[in-house]
Protein backbone atom coordinates (compact mmCIF):
# COMPACT_ATOMS: atom_id res chain seq x y z
CA UNK A 1 0.00 0.00 0.00
CA UNK A 2 3.10 2.50 0.61
CA UNK A 3 3.45 2.80 -3.39
CA UNK A 4 -0.25 5.21 -2.70
CA UNK A 5 2.01 7.31 0.03
CA UNK A 6 4.41 8.11 -3.04
CA UNK A 7 1.69 8.84 -5.53
CA UNK A 8 2.04 12.57 -5.42
CA UNK A 9 5.55 11.78 -6.49
CA UNK A 10 5.09 9.45 -9.24
CA UNK A 11 3.60 10.01 -12.78
CA UNK A 12 0.51 8.71 -13.72
CA UNK A 13 1.79 7.70 -17.21
CA UNK A 14 4.57 7.83 -18.88
CA UNK A 15 4.80 11.20 -20.96
CA UNK A 16 7.61 12.91 -22.87
CA UNK A 17 7.62 15.92 -20.70
CA UNK A 18 9.71 16.25 -16.78
CA UNK A 19 7.74 17.73 -14.16
CA UNK A 20 10.32 17.60 -11.60
CA UNK A 21 8.61 14.38 -9.17
CA UNK A 22 11.29 12.90 -7.23
CA UNK A 23 11.80 9.45 -5.49
CA UNK A 24 15.34 9.35 -3.16
CA UNK A 25 16.28 6.34 -2.73
CA UNK A 26 19.45 5.61 -0.09
CA UNK A 27 21.07 2.56 -0.58
CA UNK A 28 23.50 0.02 1.12
CA UNK A 29 25.82 -1.81 -1.28
CA UNK A 30 27.87 -4.53 0.77
CA UNK A 31 30.65 -6.68 -0.80
CA UNK A 32 30.00 -10.55 -0.23
CA UNK A 33 32.93 -11.41 -1.49
CA UNK A 34 36.41 -9.88 -2.86
CA UNK A 35 35.32 -7.44 -5.07
CA UNK A 36 37.25 -5.67 -8.52
CA UNK A 37 35.80 -2.83 -10.07
CA UNK A 38 37.89 -2.33 -13.09
CA UNK A 39 37.82 -3.78 -16.88
CA UNK A 40 39.84 -6.90 -16.42
CA UNK A 41 43.07 -6.50 -18.08
CA UNK A 42 43.50 -2.69 -18.46
CA UNK A 43 45.81 -2.21 -15.60
CA UNK A 44 43.61 0.80 -14.57
CA UNK A 45 44.12 1.45 -10.64
CA UNK A 46 41.44 0.74 -8.07
CA UNK A 47 39.26 3.95 -7.92
CA UNK A 48 39.58 6.57 -4.97
CA UNK A 49 39.50 9.72 -3.80
CA UNK A 50 40.90 12.46 -1.29
CA UNK A 51 37.93 13.30 0.28
CA UNK A 52 36.80 15.15 4.11
CA UNK A 53 36.32 12.47 5.90
CA UNK A 54 33.39 13.95 8.25
CA UNK A 55 31.04 17.31 7.99
CA UNK A 56 32.64 17.73 11.55
CA UNK A 57 35.97 16.11 11.11
CA UNK A 58 37.59 17.69 8.56
CA UNK A 59 40.88 15.83 7.99
CA UNK A 60 41.10 14.31 4.14
CA UNK A 61 40.99 10.61 3.75
CA UNK A 62 41.14 8.67 0.54
CA UNK A 63 37.99 6.87 0.34
CA UNK A 64 37.19 4.21 -2.68
CA UNK A 65 34.34 4.82 -5.06
CA UNK A 66 31.82 2.95 -6.55
CA UNK A 67 31.37 4.67 -9.83
CA UNK A 68 28.12 5.14 -11.43
CA UNK A 69 28.98 3.24 -14.73
CA UNK A 70 30.41 0.14 -12.29
CA UNK A 71 26.66 0.33 -10.89
CA UNK A 72 23.64 0.96 -13.67
CA UNK A 73 25.34 -1.70 -16.21
CA UNK A 74 25.09 -4.74 -14.05
CA UNK A 75 21.58 -3.81 -13.10
CA UNK A 76 20.09 -2.98 -16.39
CA UNK A 77 21.55 -6.07 -17.90
CA UNK A 78 19.57 -7.93 -15.17
CA UNK A 79 16.11 -5.86 -16.10
CA UNK A 80 16.99 -7.12 -19.75
CA UNK A 81 17.82 -10.31 -19.09
CA UNK A 82 14.13 -10.46 -17.79
CA UNK A 83 12.69 -9.01 -20.67
CA UNK A 84 14.60 -11.23 -22.97
CA UNK A 85 13.12 -14.06 -21.29
CA UNK A 86 9.56 -12.69 -21.96
CA UNK A 87 10.79 -11.45 -25.43
CA UNK A 88 10.20 -7.47 -24.57
CA UNK A 89 13.45 -6.53 -26.19
CA UNK A 90 12.41 -5.04 -29.77
CA UNK A 91 14.28 -4.81 -32.78
CA UNK A 92 16.61 -2.43 -33.14
CA UNK A 93 16.08 -0.20 -36.55
CA UNK A 94 19.34 0.83 -37.40
CA UNK A 95 21.01 -2.55 -36.95
CA UNK A 96 18.12 -4.63 -37.55
CA UNK A 97 19.46 -6.76 -34.15
CA UNK A 98 18.19 -7.39 -31.19
CA UNK A 99 17.84 -4.27 -28.55
CA UNK A 100 21.44 -4.23 -26.38
CA UNK A 101 23.65 -2.37 -24.61
CA UNK A 102 26.73 -0.67 -25.40
CA UNK A 103 26.27 -1.47 -29.26
CA UNK A 104 24.76 2.09 -30.49
CA UNK A 105 21.94 0.37 -31.68
CA UNK A 106 18.81 0.40 -28.72
CA UNK A 107 15.81 -0.83 -30.16
CA UNK A 108 14.13 2.82 -28.80
CA UNK A 109 10.79 0.41 -27.47
CA UNK A 110 11.51 -1.48 -24.87
CA UNK A 111 10.94 -1.08 -21.12
CA UNK A 112 14.80 -0.19 -20.84
CA UNK A 113 15.45 1.99 -23.50
CA UNK A 114 12.41 4.06 -22.37
CA UNK A 115 13.36 4.21 -18.70
CA UNK A 116 17.12 4.09 -18.74
CA UNK A 117 17.36 6.01 -22.22
CA UNK A 118 19.32 6.05 -24.59
CA UNK A 119 21.75 8.31 -27.59
CA UNK A 120 22.43 6.48 -30.28
CA UNK A 121 19.81 6.19 -32.69
CA UNK A 122 17.61 8.17 -35.94
CA UNK A 123 14.62 10.27 -33.90
CA UNK A 124 17.41 11.53 -31.37
CA UNK A 125 17.57 10.62 -27.58
CA UNK A 126 15.83 10.04 -24.61
CA UNK A 127 16.98 11.09 -21.43
CA UNK A 128 17.49 8.45 -18.60
CA UNK A 129 15.26 8.86 -15.66
CA UNK A 130 17.60 7.26 -13.56
CA UNK A 131 20.15 9.06 -12.12
CA UNK A 132 22.96 7.75 -9.93
CA UNK A 133 26.13 8.89 -8.59
CA UNK A 134 29.08 7.60 -7.20
CA UNK A 135 28.98 6.30 -4.23
CA UNK A 136 31.91 6.31 -1.55
CA UNK A 137 33.35 3.71 0.80
CA UNK A 138 32.27 4.76 4.86
CA UNK A 139 35.55 3.66 6.04
CA UNK A 140 39.21 4.96 4.29
CA UNK A 141 40.46 2.79 1.67
CA UNK A 142 43.98 1.61 3.09
CA UNK A 143 41.09 -0.31 5.12
CA UNK A 144 39.82 -1.64 2.77
CA UNK A 145 41.78 -3.08 0.08
CA UNK A 146 44.33 -5.98 0.16
CA UNK A 147 46.47 -7.24 -2.19
CA UNK A 148 47.52 -10.45 -3.57
CA UNK A 149 50.51 -11.74 -5.23
CA UNK A 150 49.93 -14.56 -7.55
CA UNK A 151 51.85 -16.20 -10.18
CA UNK A 152 50.91 -14.93 -13.89
CA UNK A 153 49.69 -17.94 -16.02
CA UNK A 154 50.87 -19.06 -19.19
CA UNK A 155 48.56 -18.42 -22.69
CA UNK A 156 47.50 -21.79 -21.97
CA UNK A 157 45.87 -20.71 -18.80
CA UNK A 158 48.38 -23.08 -17.02
CA UNK A 159 51.21 -22.50 -14.42
CA UNK A 160 53.65 -24.76 -16.80
CA UNK A 161 54.81 -23.66 -20.06
CA UNK A 162 55.31 -26.44 -22.98
CA UNK A 163 58.22 -27.95 -21.21
CA UNK A 164 57.18 -28.15 -18.07
CA UNK A 165 58.84 -25.09 -16.58
CA UNK A 166 57.25 -23.56 -13.83
CA UNK A 167 56.10 -19.77 -13.88
CA UNK A 168 58.55 -17.41 -12.62
CA UNK A 169 56.26 -14.22 -13.26
CA UNK A 170 54.85 -12.48 -10.07
CA UNK A 171 52.20 -9.59 -10.70
CA UNK A 172 49.98 -8.16 -7.73
CA UNK A 173 46.47 -8.10 -7.94
CA UNK A 174 44.30 -5.52 -5.94
CA UNK A 175 40.84 -6.33 -4.75
CA UNK A 176 38.37 -4.43 -2.27
CA UNK A 177 37.61 -7.09 0.42
CA UNK A 178 34.63 -8.55 1.46
CA UNK A 179 32.13 -6.96 4.11
CA UNK A 180 32.73 -3.53 2.85
CA UNK A 181 30.09 -1.04 2.37
CA UNK A 182 29.35 1.92 -0.17
CA UNK A 183 26.02 4.25 0.84
CA UNK A 184 24.70 5.75 -2.02
CA UNK A 185 21.87 7.50 -3.61
CA UNK A 186 19.68 7.46 -6.31
CA UNK A 187 17.27 9.34 -8.18
CA UNK A 188 14.15 8.29 -10.21
CA UNK A 189 12.38 11.57 -11.78
CA UNK A 190 9.05 11.17 -13.20
CA UNK A 191 8.72 7.31 -13.17
CA UNK A 192 5.38 5.43 -12.77
CA UNK A 193 4.42 2.64 -10.11
CA UNK A 194 5.37 0.02 -12.47
CA UNK A 195 8.52 1.82 -13.84
CA UNK A 196 9.94 2.14 -10.04
CA UNK A 197 8.95 -1.42 -9.59
CA UNK A 198 10.89 -2.45 -11.91
CA UNK A 199 14.16 0.12 -11.57
CA UNK A 200 13.93 -0.72 -7.50
CA UNK A 201 13.81 -4.56 -8.24
CA UNK A 202 17.06 -4.42 -10.82
CA UNK A 203 18.48 -2.62 -7.98
CA UNK A 204 17.21 -5.60 -5.26
CA UNK A 205 17.88 -8.29 -7.49
CA UNK A 206 21.30 -7.72 -8.96
CA UNK A 207 23.82 -9.42 -6.33
CA UNK A 208 27.56 -9.33 -8.89
CA UNK A 209 29.41 -6.01 -9.97
CA UNK A 210 32.50 -5.54 -11.54
CA UNK A 211 34.32 -8.25 -13.53
CA UNK A 212 32.33 -9.73 -15.55
CA UNK A 213 33.79 -12.89 -16.63
CA UNK A 214 35.72 -13.19 -12.98
CA UNK A 215 33.05 -15.26 -10.44
CA UNK A 216 34.49 -12.54 -7.76
CA UNK A 217 32.56 -9.20 -7.11
CA UNK A 218 28.93 -10.42 -4.93
CA UNK A 219 27.00 -7.96 -3.21
CA UNK A 220 24.60 -6.83 -1.37
CA UNK A 221 21.94 -4.55 -1.96
CA UNK A 222 19.79 -2.72 0.67
CA UNK A 223 17.09 0.20 0.80
CA UNK A 224 17.42 2.12 3.94
CA UNK A 225 15.44 4.63 2.94
CA UNK A 226 12.99 6.25 0.40
CA UNK A 227 11.83 9.88 0.08
CA UNK A 228 9.04 12.20 -2.36
CA UNK A 229 9.82 15.66 -2.87
CA UNK A 230 10.44 18.42 -5.13
CA UNK A 231 14.35 17.71 -5.38
CA UNK A 232 17.39 15.75 -5.03
CA UNK A 233 18.03 14.22 -1.90
CA UNK A 234 21.78 15.37 -0.53
CA UNK A 235 24.78 13.62 -2.15
CA UNK A 236 25.93 10.53 -1.17
CA UNK A 237 29.04 11.92 -0.05
CA UNK A 238 27.75 14.28 2.27
CA UNK A 239 25.56 11.25 3.60
CA UNK A 240 29.07 9.39 3.95
CA UNK A 241 30.51 11.82 5.87
CA UNK A 242 27.40 12.84 8.09
CA UNK A 243 27.98 8.57 8.81
CA UNK A 244 31.35 8.90 10.07
CA UNK A 245 30.91 11.56 12.09
CA UNK A 246 27.31 10.05 13.69
CA UNK A 247 29.81 6.50 14.25
CA UNK A 248 32.75 8.50 15.90
CA UNK A 249 30.60 10.31 18.50
CA UNK A 250 29.30 6.99 19.11
CA UNK A 251 32.28 5.32 19.46
CA UNK A 252 32.24 2.93 17.00
CA UNK A 253 35.44 1.75 16.32
CA UNK A 254 36.41 2.84 12.64
CA UNK A 255 38.16 -0.27 10.98
CA UNK A 256 37.57 -3.04 8.64
CA UNK A 257 35.08 -5.28 9.08
CA UNK A 258 32.85 -2.36 10.70
CA UNK A 259 29.44 -3.39 12.27
CA UNK A 260 26.69 -3.72 9.74
CA UNK A 261 24.08 -2.70 12.35
CA UNK A 262 25.74 0.10 13.94
CA UNK A 263 26.46 1.27 10.57
CA UNK A 264 22.43 1.03 9.65
CA UNK A 265 21.76 3.20 12.70
CA UNK A 266 23.87 5.73 11.91
CA UNK A 267 22.54 6.37 8.74
CA UNK A 268 19.47 6.07 9.71
CA UNK A 269 19.95 8.66 12.06
CA UNK A 270 21.63 11.22 9.38
CA UNK A 271 18.75 10.33 7.29
CA UNK A 272 15.73 11.07 9.25
CA UNK A 273 16.67 14.58 9.61
CA UNK A 274 16.59 15.03 5.66
CA UNK A 275 12.36 16.12 5.48
CA UNK A 276 13.89 19.19 6.98
CA UNK A 277 15.89 19.75 3.82
CA UNK A 278 14.37 22.23 0.92
CA UNK A 279 12.48 20.21 -1.13
CA UNK A 280 12.28 16.81 0.45
CA UNK A 281 8.58 16.35 1.48
CA UNK A 282 8.06 13.28 2.87
CA UNK A 283 10.42 10.15 3.77
CA UNK A 284 8.46 6.44 3.77
CA UNK A 285 8.38 5.35 7.99
CA UNK A 286 9.92 1.92 8.14
CA UNK A 287 6.75 -0.06 7.73
CA UNK A 288 5.87 1.36 4.38
CA UNK A 289 9.50 0.84 3.11
CA UNK A 290 8.93 -2.93 4.08
CA UNK A 291 5.59 -2.89 2.56
CA UNK A 292 7.34 -1.31 -0.95
CA UNK A 293 9.78 -4.02 -0.86
CA UNK A 294 6.81 -6.55 -0.13
CA UNK A 295 5.27 -5.17 -3.07
CA UNK A 296 8.19 -5.20 -5.33
CA UNK A 297 9.33 -8.50 -4.08
CA UNK A 298 5.81 -9.82 -5.52
CA UNK A 299 5.66 -8.19 -8.49
CA UNK A 300 8.47 -9.95 -9.77
CA UNK A 301 8.14 -13.10 -8.24
CA UNK A 302 7.41 -16.03 -10.74
CA UNK A 303 3.54 -15.63 -10.66
CA UNK A 304 3.63 -12.20 -11.14
CA UNK A 305 6.31 -11.28 -13.51
CA UNK A 306 4.85 -11.97 -16.86
CA UNK A 307 1.98 -9.92 -16.11
CA UNK A 308 4.00 -7.00 -14.74
CA UNK A 309 6.37 -6.67 -17.63
CA UNK A 310 4.13 -7.02 -19.90
CA UNK A 311 1.95 -4.10 -18.36
CA UNK A 312 4.89 -2.09 -18.30
CA UNK A 313 5.51 -2.88 -21.88
CA UNK A 314 2.10 -1.94 -23.03
CA UNK A 315 2.46 1.53 -21.41
CA UNK A 316 5.07 2.93 -23.88
CA UNK A 317 2.65 1.84 -26.59
CA UNK A 318 0.93 4.99 -27.34
CA UNK A 319 4.34 6.73 -28.11
CA UNK A 320 6.12 4.05 -30.00
CA UNK A 321 3.04 4.83 -32.19
CA UNK A 322 3.53 8.51 -31.90
CA UNK A 323 7.26 7.97 -33.03
CA UNK A 324 6.73 5.65 -35.78
CA UNK A 325 4.26 7.93 -37.07
CA UNK A 326 6.24 11.09 -37.43
CA UNK A 327 9.17 8.80 -38.73
CA UNK A 328 6.77 7.90 -42.18
CA UNK A 329 6.06 11.72 -42.05
CA UNK A 330 9.21 12.87 -42.25
CA UNK A 331 10.19 10.43 -45.13
CA UNK A 332 7.13 11.85 -47.20
CA UNK A 333 8.45 15.24 -46.64
CA UNK A 334 11.64 14.87 -47.99
ZN1 LIG B 1 15.61 -1.19 -26.13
Amino acid sequence: MSIEKLQSFLAPNYENFPKGRTIGVVVLRTTQSETIFRTEGTGEPMCRESVQAGVQNTESILRLVMTKRKQVAPERRRGREFLRNHELLYTAPKSDSPCSLNTNAPCEMCVDCFLYGFAAGGEGAQKSRIWTEDAFSVLPSTELIGDRTINAVFETGTMRDEKGNASTALKTSEYIKPGVHFLDIATLKDVTADELRYALGNLLLTTRYGAVSSRVGRMENQILGVFGGISELPSSLELVQGVYDRLIAENVALEHPLNTNALIEATQSVINTWTNKRGISMQLSSEELDALIEDIDRHWSLDEQETFLKRLDESYQPYRQIKQQSTKKGRKNK
